[in-house]
Formats: C-alpha cells, sequence, structure tokens
C-alpha cells in the first residue's frame, strides 16, 4: 500500500523524468479523474488501493510515451464546457476560443439573434455546440467528413444539451457547399499544417487525426477551397471567420481579398499570436 501523497510525488518524478513540462498538473488530473475528487490531495495520507495505484500508473506511463492527457481523460474543456474527446478528433485549443469570441462580437454588434451559422471542419464539435450554448436561437449546422468525428459530435451536443444539424460530408465537394444556403456566418478552423509541420509534430500531436491536421503542402489548401466554394453559401454581407497558423495571416487575407470579401479583420490569441480572420462577403450584382 502507498499513499496518495507518495504515490502522487512518484508519478510527478516519472513524469519529470520523460520531459513532461507540466508534470504537476497532468499528474493532478489524472489523480482527480480516478479518485473523482476535485481535491484529491486534500487526504494526502490516505492510502491508495493496489488496483487504482496500478490504473494511475498505467495513465502515467502512457502520458510519458507522448501520449495526449486529453485523451486519456476522455474530456476536455472549451470555453468553459465539457466535451468528450478521443483519437478520432482534434483536441479543442484555447486558441479556438478567439474564434469564438469573434462570432459572439459580430452577433452582438449586428444585433443577429438568429443567426444561421455553418462550422466547417467541425471535428469534436467544439465550436458549433459552444455557440448553440451561448446564441441560444441560432440554427447551427456542423458539417464534418469523419463518421467518427461525427459520433463524437452527437455525444457532444447531447452532453452539453443542445440541438444542432450534423451533416457528414466533405466540406471540399461542391454538392455540400450546395446543400446550404443563406448563412449569415461561416465560421471553420480547418487543418493547417504544411508538410514541413506534419513532418517535425509534437510527440503529442502525432496521435491526432492527421486528416484533421495536414492543410497541404504549404497549409492553405482549405482556405482557398472553402472560400471559393462557399461563397455562394453566405448572404451578401454575410461574414466568414477562420483560425489559421502562427504566419499564415497573409496569405489567408489575401484568399479573401480576392475572392471579393471587405472588412478583412484578424484578431490574437491569447498568446499575442494572430490567429483568427473575420470578413464579409461583398454584394453580389
Ligand atoms: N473544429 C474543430 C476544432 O476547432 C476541429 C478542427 C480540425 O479538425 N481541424 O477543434
Amino acid at each position: 500500500m502507498v499513499s496518495r501523497d507518495v504515490l502522487f510525488r512518484e508519478c510527478v518524478s516519472l513524469m519529470d523524468k520523460n520531459g513532461i513540462d507540466s508534470s504537476y498538473f497532468d499528474t493532478l488530473c489524472i489523480f482527480q479523474d480516478i479518485f473523482n475528487e476535485r481535491n484529491p490531495l486534500f487526504r494526502p495520507l490516505e492510502n491508495v488501493p493496489d488496483d487504482k495505484r496500478e490504473i494511475i500508473l498505467n495513465l502515467v506511463k502512457r502520458r510519458t510515451d507522448g501520449y495526449p492527457l486529453q485523451y486519456l481523460l476522455g474530456q476536455w474543456e472549451f470555453y468553459g464546457y465539457t466535451f468528450r474527446v478521443n483519437e478520432n478528433v482534434l483536441i479543442p485549443r484555447p486558441d479556438t476560443e478567439t474564434l469564438i469570441e469573434n462570432i459572439l462580437e459580430i452577433c452582438g454588434k449586428n444585433n443577429l439573434k438568429s443567426p444561421k451559422i455553418a462550422d466547417l471542419c467541425s471535428g469534436s464539435g467544439c465550436i458549433a455546440v459552444t455557440l448553440k450554448k451561448q446564441i441560444p436561437d441560432a440554427e447551427v449546422y456542423a458539417v464534418e467528413i469523419s463518421e467518427k468525428a461525427v459520433e463524437t459530435i452527437k455525444e457532444n451536443a447531447e452532453l452539453n444539451n443542445v440541438v444542432i444539424h450534423i451533416i457528414n460530408a466533405d466540406v471540399l465537394k461542391q454538392e455540400t457547399a450546395l446543400s446550404l444556403s443563406g448563412l449569415d456566418i461561416i465560421v471553420c478552423n480547418p487543418p493547417y499544417l504544411t508538410q514541413y509541420d506534419m513532418d517535425t509534430l509534437q510527440k503529442e500531436v502525432t496521435f491526432e487525426p492527421s486528416i484533421a491536421l495536414f492543410g497541404g503542402d504549404d497549409g492553405l489548401d482549405f482556405y482557398r477551397k472553402i472560400t471559393l466554394l462557399w461563397r455562394k453559401s453566405l448572404k451578401n454581407n454575410g461574414w466568414i471567420a477562420y483560425e489559421f497558423g502562427d504566419g499564415q495571416h497573409d496569405d489567408v487575407g489575401k484568399i479573401l481579398g480576392k475572392n471579393n470579401f471587405y472588412n478583412i479583420t484578424f484578431s490574437r490569441d491569447t498568446q499575442n499570436i494572430i490567429r483568427t480572420v473575420t470578413a464579409r462577403k461583398q454584394e453580389e450584382l
């Protein structure tokens, strides 16, 4: 038998030895999950039953092999809501919360109370579900190519008690774009890593679906294709909002300009990186 305190320190040290920067935080999350307590260290001297110890050490082992903490826990938080995550979906990132802020600001400033919104490349559904939570009268569509990810979107909509429309389709196909029209807002955090990025991924990221990461040789395939294909699905003066990678803002802005979008506005994420763009569709004559 071992006490919680001793086991905790053993786990942190195992992670430290294996170069996990967030060893204390990760160990705490695992303890919280396994003991189902908010503060498992409030009882440091309590003995840990052998079976629990084994489960914990096994999780720590996988974590030290680079497996993402979020997948180990099976859930993660985004914009204050809980989302189920698994290897079929990209792990929701805090950077993406900037996109949510952008859309809420657009809706607030323009008094859009029941906007029709499409979230393209929806993944876990974190954007679509969060927008529906924040704008309850919105009509939200989540479009996602992966059948397995679609299952996760369904789970996440249910978990958060919202009803959204889920479409299992390829956003890069014209017929998919044609199936939605009169949209006020298109929001999209597409795969945007370059071939070079894919070849030099951080260990954790190699466990995420490559289909959710790879954006073509220069990382910009989705911006080029979606901007062109989905333009028609937007109302005149409707908005498009993209997330992109560090340093891609100029290229994404140019793609929008070329496709007759105006008011091209960039935002920075919490790390001060230019992370999103919003733009409006020029009226078609
Ligand atoms: N929309 C999801 C997210 O922002 C998934 C994005 C993706 O798979 N590229 O987390």
